[in-house]
Parts: C-alpha cells; structure tokens; sequence
C-alpha cells in the first residue's frame, strides 16, 4: 500500500519539475498551493497540494517526508539485501553475512518446523536453577548492551538490567559501563501504575498475553503462573525511575565501586551477576538508575526462587517470539502491536526482516548501501555545506548580545571540537568472528547480541573514539550524541526532499541545511549547556546566561502555545520548546551559512522563484505531514517535537522571509520585527 503510494503521487511529480525546471529538482511544485498567500500559512503554500491528493494509508497514523523518504531507503536495503542472499557461498564475508541473516529471517517453513527447540538450551538452564546464587548466574549471563540513554534514547529493556557502554561522564575520552533499570514487558513504569481506564485494560491485556504464551509454550499451570509473573513485573514497576527522572542527566551520574553494590543494593548476588555478565573486572559502574537498582535487587533477594524462574521463563519465549513459529510471533504482536500502539495488521515480512538485518549487521549493510547510494560528490557536497552551516553558527556566537564572555569563549571551543560525521562513519565495524547461519534465525539474533555485548565489553576502559557513528548511514534521521561533542549524518538523510546535488544550493540549504543547523544548535541549548567542549558533564553557562536564554525561551513557548492544531487542544509549547529553539536556530543558521556561500541570492534561481524562495520552500517542504485526528491529538500531548505544519511557519522569526514573500502587517503569519524570537 505504501510502496504503491510513493510511486503514484512522488516519482510522477518529481518528473513534472524537472521537465519544466531544471535546477528546481526535488521542489515539489505541484505539491504546492499557490491559492493560499504564503504569508498566511506557509505551511500550506508549500505543501497544499500535496495534502489535497494524498491520503494516510490505512496501515499507518501518519504521513509525512521521513516515512516517505523511510519507505524508499527500506525499497533500496531489501534490494541489497535480496542480491547477498541470493550470492550465496561466492559473497564476501560481509555480505554473506547480511544475506544470510535476511534468508534466515524470511525462511518461514524451517522457523516453523523447528518449534521451541532453538530456545532449548536457554530454558533448559533456567529450569535448571536451584538456589538463588546459580538464579544471580543466569540474571548475569542474559545482561546486553540493549540500552542507550543519550544518543538514540533507548531505556526499555526486558532484561532485569541493561548496559550502555558510553564516554564516561567525568572523563570523556575513556568508555566506562553505564547499568540501566529494566526487567518490564510493557515500555515504561506507567503502564503497570495507572489506574485510568485505559490503562487497566491495557494491564489485563498484558496479563492474558503472558499466560498465552505460556500456554503456547505447553507450561503447564499457566494462568496461576501468569498471575504471579505480572505480580512480579508489577513490583519492579514500583522501584523503576519515571521517563521524566530518566532523561534528568544530573540524577544519572552515580559511579559505584564495583565492591559497593553488595551493600548498597542487598538482594541479588552481585558477585556471581557480575561474573556471568563478564564485569568482574571493572574498578565502578555508573548507575544511572539507582533507586531501581536497588529495589530491583531487593525484589530478587525476596521474591520465591519459582516465580523468578518463571519470569525468566516466559520473557525468554517472549523476546524470541518474532523468530518462533507463526503462533508465537501473532501473539506477540496482538500484544505489543494491536493493543500497545495500534497497528491493524503486521508489517511485511521483509520489511521486519530488513528492520532485523539492520539491527544486528548494521554497518555492514550500510556498506553495502552507501556505494550504490551516495555518490561520493553528494557527500563532499554535503560536508561543504556543513562547514558553512558551522562557521556561521560561530559567527552568530560571536555577535550574541546576551552571553557573557566567558561563556562565550566555551561555547567557541565547543563549536572548534565539534566532530560532524556526513554520510557514513570513518571506520567501519567488523563483524568478523560473529557466524551468521542459514536456517537458524533466532540463533542469529541471539549471536549477534551476544557479539555486539561482548564488542561493548571489549571497550571499557579504552580511548574514546569521537568519530564513532550512533546510527547507520541507511538510518533517515539525524542525531547529536553530547558525550562525543559529535553529529550524525547518515547517507539515508541525504535523499529529496531533504537534499538533491542536483538541485539549487538554496533548496537543499532550506532543507537538509536547517536540519544541519537544528542539530548543531543541540550542543548549546539548555541540554548542550550540560556538557563541555570535551563531553564532560559541566553546566559551562553561568546563571545570568541562563536567565537571557530562558528570558527568550519563554517568549518562543509563548508564540506556539497560541497554535490550536484540534479544538480546544493547543501546542504545549514548554513541552516542545527545545527542538523549536533548535528549529529557529537551525534555519537561521542555514541561512546565513548559504548566504555567505552564495553571495548575492536575490537574484532569479530555478522554476520562477528566486534563491531565498527556494531556500524557504525547501525548508518547507521538509515538515510536509499529516496525522490522523488521534494521532495528531497524542503526538500533541506527548511528543517534544511540534507537528510539522508549526515547524515549517517558524520561517516567521526570520527576517528574510518577509522580504522574501512580501509579506507585511495583516497576513496570520505577520511578527512585527521585535516580536519575531532570535535565541541565537
Ligand atoms: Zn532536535
């Protein structure tokens, strides 16, 4: 349905434009709306076309530029994919590696035929477990490095703890093992402590799925079993850290001696825990959870032997599931996609097989991808933009007339440090030693975890290598990891309508610029201002830079507050108010950076507009989405970022946007020059 949707309504258009324009490649101007002034709602003057003739396929909740751009890279990936598996033997290592992972996930007869039996092994020895000592042993040997609290923000593990292996807070240039709460099928705390209607039916769902999986595994009693496993989780519940305590980094810095944990969190065998987990050996660990390591640790110090191994038991069978026969794989989707989010039907095989492939061979894939797909001119092109994006991100430090100066000359060295990564990483990760199978997928997934676990092991302790990616390059997204002082561009970003080589510089400056500018704007905002030129955890701002930088922010959080999107039900504009300043700081920046490049860009560029037409259009054209009515209506209330219609009207802070489109007092649009927010 998505496939057919991108070709009917996107390829035709983006042929339109260039038989017309040339140099207004990936415009999308039939997806415009001349009709409406574009000082009156930006938003639609870019993208009304589109919303006209576009409709939300019925397996999703939204549409919008990146599940678009999504669906084509996932087209490119199977293709690869596809083209490993079908080598065989011939394929170099990598590569058959990838082929064989993607054959193993698709190879639905022999996952069928094998039942259980590839998760004998891992039952067999929690059956096994006859005392509380040989049940710490087991809890240490399941430990993976499955968490990420800063860079892709990951903090659901069903795993009694997870690891992150990460630049130490207090000395950036060396790894150290950050130990995350976990142990919950549901995905955060609330699920299991709300009382509100909808989350109580949530609960006796959950709990019906834990006994059908049981029943489904033949565990005998699996209803009382059942009851007592949710007792269990619900109790870990109770000890875990909220969402919001989570991403507080000043609560996560708790480095603890190894020798401490006995004391400080009593009840589980930490001895034997850390010897299965393959710790032993390392001087601190630093708890980013420690009230819930500790009640974690209680709870398995008082909680029967039985229900332990029965919760074992079942999260084995449940996290295997996806590569388990038929049965097992509909139950857990039932669950975890039906109930907990919505989805109507599973997404195609191959596209979950993709989302695997990725998940365990990641960079090999994006090997593979970025040399049919990034053409090594896009990416010196892109690398020229960022340098300009940078230096006119140092130059607006230079002239800000709130920052004090001592400030200042931290947030310069900041911006000297800065690594930005455009495409793909420098070094790629080798996956030698790991044995990928035929036939065998869940036996993959499981090495494979197994292997990534073992790479994080291997780095505690060691130098900090800051240009390290965090996302494969066949990722549509982009990311500032702090602790690294770095950015992420990964090749799959680097697509229409973000950026085109073949197109005007001010198109793909509006575009994939501002997302450059928004994300290099991440190191010092409230969050950015936490970490130091090196990644340090060190608040460089003094109070009084603090206060002007707040002074502004509220005026921001002011101007989205008033967008009412629903009936009655407005932007939140505190909640979404960091990636606004990010958005305004990004275009801002983009602009300037663009400018300097081109010179004069006043002048006529492609397809009628001129240059800052285009670079405005472009930007844009980015936020291109829609939602459903409760879509639209939870991504209000949860989500901190602003839907896309109000990013794309934040071009009214920019003064060149008026001159631009002639737009005066009177359009809906319109700030008066001193109302229009510079936080940069
Ligand atoms: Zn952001």
């Amino acid at each position: 349905m998505q496939k057919a949707l991108k070709r009917e309504l996107l390829a035709p258009l983006l042929l339109t434009s260039l038989a017309l324009t040339p140099g207004a490649r990936a415009l999308d101007v039939a997806g415009m709306d001349p009709s409406v002034h574009s000082g009156d709602d930006f938003f639609r003057y870019a993208n009304g076309g589109w919303l006209k003739t576009t409709e939300i396929p019925p397996d999703r909740s939204t549409l919008g530029s990146f599940s678009m751009l999504e669906e084509k890279v996932s087209e490119r990936t199977v293709a690869l994919m596809r083209e490993a598996a079908a080598s065989g033997k011939s394929a170099p290592p990598e590569a058959g590696r990838v082929g064989a992972y993607y054959a193993a996930f698709m190879d639905e007869n022999s996952i069928e035929e094998k039942g259980l039996a590839p998760l004998r092994a891992e039952l067999d020895a929690i059956a096994a477990i006859g005392d509380k000592a040989a049940l710490a042993t087991v809890l240490g040997s399941e430990l993976r490095a499955d968490v990420d609290a800063l860079n892709n923000t990951n903090f659901h593990t069903d795993r009694l703890f997870g690891l992150w292996a990460a630049p130490d807070f207090a000395d950036p240039a060396h790894y150290v093992a950050y130990l995350l709460q976990g142990g919950l099928g549901m995905p955060d705390r609330d699920d299991y402590t709300n009382t509100d209607e909808k989350s109580v039916a949530l609960q006796d769902k959950y709990k019906a799925h834990v006994v059908s999986v049981l029943r489904l595994a033949k565990v005998p009693d699996a209803e009382a079993r059942g009851a007592r496993i949710y007792d269990l989780e619900r109790a870990i519940a109770e000890v875990h850290v909220s969402r919001t305590d989570s991403v507080d980094v000043n609560k996560a810095n708790n480095p603890w001696p190894l020798a401490e944990f006995p004391k400080r969190a009593p009840g589980l065998d930490w001895a034997r825990y850390f010897a299965a987990a393959d710790l032993s050996e390392q001087p601190k660990i630093i708890v980013w959870h420690p009230t819930a390591v500790t009640g974690i640790a209680a709870l398995v110090g008082e909680k029967p032997l039985n229900v332990w191994k029965d919760y074992l038991t079942f999260h084995a069978i449940d996290r295997a599931s996806p590569l388990l026969p038929r049965a097992f794989a509909e139950e857990r989707f039932q669950f975890y996609g039906t109930a907990l989010v919505g989805a109507r039907q599973q997404r195609d095989r191959w596209k979950r097989a993709v989302a695997a492939t990725n998940a365990a061979l990641g960079d090999a894939v994006g090997r593979m991808y970025v040399q049919r797909h990034l053409p090594p001119e896009a990416k010196a092109q892109a690398q020229e933009m960022v340098r300009n994006i940078v230096a006119a991100f140092r130059r607006r430090i230079d002239t800000l007339d709130w920052m004090s100066a001592a400030t200042r000359a931290k947030a310069k060295a900041k911006v000297e440090s800065l690594y930005v990564g455009i495409g793909y990483p420098e070094r790629w990760r080798d996956y030698s030693g790991l044995t990928i199978e035929r036939g065998d997928a869940l036996g993959n997934q499981q090495r494979s975890e197994l292997f990534d676990y073992r790479r994080s092991l291997a780095r505690l302790g060691k130098g900090v290598d800051k240009s390290e990616w965090s996302m494969t390059p066949q990722t549509v997204n982009a990311v500032n990891l702090p602790l690294q002082n770095a950015l992420n561009f990964p090749a799959a970003i680097l697509n229409p309508p973000f950026f085109d080589p073949a197109a005007d510089p001010a198109q793909n400056y509006g575009a994939i610029g501002s997302v450059i500018g928004h994300e290099i704007s991440h190191s010092f905002d409230d969050q950015g201002s936490l970490f130091d030129a090196d990644g340090r955890l060190a608040n460089w701002w003094t109070p009084e830079d603090f206060a002007h930088f707040r002074a502004a922010a509220d005026r921001l959080a002011a101007q989205y507050d008033a967008y009412e999107p629903l009936p009655g039900l407005h932007v939140n504009g505190k909640l979404t108010l960091s990636e606004n300043i990010a958005d305004v700081a990004g275009i801002s920046a983009a602009y300037d950076g663009y400018r300097a490049a081109s010179g004069d860009s006043r002048g006529a560029g492609a397809g009628g507009f001129t240059h800052d037409q285009l670079f405005f259009l472009g930007f844009g054209q980015v936020w291109r989405s829609q939602a459903r009515p409760e879509a639209l209506r939870s991504i209000l209330m949860t989500n901190g970022h602003a839907p896309g219609e109000f990013r794309a009207d934040t071009v009214r802070n920019v003064d060149a946007w008026y001159a631009a489109f002639d737009v005066g007092p009177g359009r809906r649009l319109y700030l008066a020059p001193e109302a229009r927010i510079r936080v940069w």
